[in-house]
């Protein structure tokens, strides 16, 4: 194959399939999609379990990480939350709102990826699989896009290679390497949404135990990062969206030791549950410390916490002094947790890092170093947090990268 169109999209996920659909509507120009693997989308398959946090009703740049939040914010402005309902609606996919916000495609990913691609087909945008992009090149402002075998010439490009998380579903970074061969600088990438292995073989008898929790990172003194939200412990440390929303800031700490604080009662502080154990010792003199933890706490959780910071869980309320009430309330409301670090980029949900906001225009996702290159979803320096805003930021970037990128073809009559 030695073929011309004129919108080459590199990477057929969520973005590359949102930028087809945004390039195609409305316009007469020749789109190909190229992607990797043998069929699009297979992120979308397994996300969320099958089911696919699609979005998030409550959308602000503050979740999200990475690159300039006024760039977040025009984006998301550009293409929120709404827009992204209307958009599916249209294609026939029913959504449905689950807690904190969270939307769903009604009839799982499947359907959602079925009704994509069946939008793509209608337009008419070529889809070439099993063609891995090993490089690109741009001259006389013609981009040549070469594979082992093949290659394909396109005046625009969409580059929509996702990160590097997952390699499994064809995220293997090599979107980076082709972003930085057309001139891009590269903020280094690092797992995101993650779980955390931790220095802790006393907790790893509560694999499979959840827990509500805050979780506070510190390097030395200061405060670095905070998240709230259920919290899975595993064979080696601790997972769930807790863990996950934190994992980032872990993994680019440049602390040589950062210090995790768990409270696993959240909106508890030291000092009021301080007061709540002194009323349990009034009320109840009699019962054992532990009595009083069960009742808020799973039992081998507050068991395993008693022993780890040697504290007589037995010891009757009427018999703890000062210093007991302080050990314990701090056991429960700042758990200082030894970390090893995160895992890496086959277990992680996303990818922090990636090209620089600073050389794309926020109006049209164009790159300011090469003029009709586009880029879109997860190869950006930007993360999202748990709850659907990765795919959010997929969907409004390939959707203003579409857009732009076709804006100089022919209107369809
Ligand atoms: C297990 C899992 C569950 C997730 N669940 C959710 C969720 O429920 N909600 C949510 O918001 N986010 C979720 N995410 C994150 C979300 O899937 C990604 O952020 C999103 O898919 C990014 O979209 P993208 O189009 O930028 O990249 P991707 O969807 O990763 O697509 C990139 C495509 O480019 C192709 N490609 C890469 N390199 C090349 C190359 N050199 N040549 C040709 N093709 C190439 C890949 O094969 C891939 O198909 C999940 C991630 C994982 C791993």
């Amino acid at each position: 194959m030695n073929e011309t169109c004129d919108i080459a999209i590199v990477g057929g996920g969520a973005a590359g399939l949102m930028a087809a659909i945004a390039a195609a509507e409305g316009r007469t120009a020749k789109i190909a999609i190229i992607e990797r693997m043998d069929r699009c989308g297979s992120k979308i398959l397994i996300s969320g379990g099958g089911r696919c946090n699609l979005s998030n009703r409550s959308l602000s740049a503050n979740d999200y990480f990475g690159g300039s939040r006024n760039f977040i914010r025009n984006v998301l402005a550009s293409f929120g939350t709404k827009d992204t309902i209307r958009f599916f609606e249209s294609l026939g996919v029913e959504i449905t709102e689950e807690d904190e916000g969270r939307l769903f495609p009604r009839k799982g990913a499947h359907h959602l990826l079925a009704a994509l691609l069946g939008r793509v087909g209608e337009l008419g945008v070529q889809l070439v699989t099993g063609f891995f992009v090993e490089h690109i090149t741009f001259t006389n402002g013609i981009y040549k896009i070469h594979g082992r075998s093949k290659s394909l010439s396109a005046s625009r490009v969409v580059l929509a290679c996702g990160g590097s998380a997952c390699p499994a579903c064809g995220t293997d970074g090599s979107g980076f390497a082709l972003a930085a061969s057309l001139g891009h600088s590269i903020i280094a990438p690092t797992p995101a949404l993650v779980p955390i292995e931790l220095n802790e073989p006393d907790l790893r008898k509560l694999a499979g135990i959840t827990i509500d929790a805050e979780l506070v990172l510190r390097a030395g003194d200061v405060e670095t990062a905070n998240s709230r939200g259920s919290m899975l412990f595993t064979h080696g440390g601790i997972s769930g969206p807790a863990a996950l929303n934190i994992s980032r800031h872990i993994a680019r700490s440049e602390a040589a030791n950062p210090t995790l604080l768990l409270n696993s009662l959240p909106g508890r502080t030291l000092e009021t549950l301080s007061r709540e154990i002194r009323e349990w010792m009034r009320l109840h003199p009699k019962a054992e410390i532990i009595t009083s933890f069960k009742k808020i706490l799973p039992e081998r959780f507050c068991t395993a916490v008693f022993r780890r910071e040697g504290i007589d869980a037995s010891k009757r309320l009427s018999n703890l002094s000062r210093d007991d009430i302080k050990n314990t309330a701090s056991a429960f409301t700042e758990l200082s947790l030894s970390v090893k670090g995160v895992g890496e980029f086959k277990s992680a949900h996303a990818t922090a890092g990636g090209v620089a906001l600073t050389e794309v225009r926020y109006q049209t996702m164009e790159s300011r170093i090469s003029r009709g290159l586009y880029l879109a979803g997860e190869v950006l320096d930007v993360d999202g947090m748990t709850g659907g805003y990765n795919f959010q930021w997929a969907w409004s970037t390939g959707f203003i990268a579409g857009r732009a990128s076709s804006a100089v073809f022919k209107k369809k009559c």
